[in-house]
């Protein structure tokens, strides 16, 4: 999800016509972010690391148990 937001004082302008002025100051410089696409890559890079960390772990632990 994208987010609008003012350049000059960061007023969240998503949802308002491309080129109408900031309401809060009346600037026209706007800045797209993407805090929830960020979030979410950051979520699955955890994810990935996590179940490889695990799947490392569990062939870790059967090579220990099936070596006598
Ligand atoms: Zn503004």
């Amino acid at each position: 999800m994208r987010t609008i937001i003012c350049a000059n004082c960061e007023y969240d302008l998503t949802g308002l016509p491309n080129d109408a002025p900031c309401p809060e100051c009346a600037s026209t410089l706007r800045e797209e972010r993407r805090t929830l696409d960020q979030h979410r890559r950051l979520v699955v890079a955890l994810v990935v690391v996590l179940t490889l960390a695990f799947l490392a772990s569990i062939a870790w632990l059967l090579l220990v148990l099936t070596i006598p």
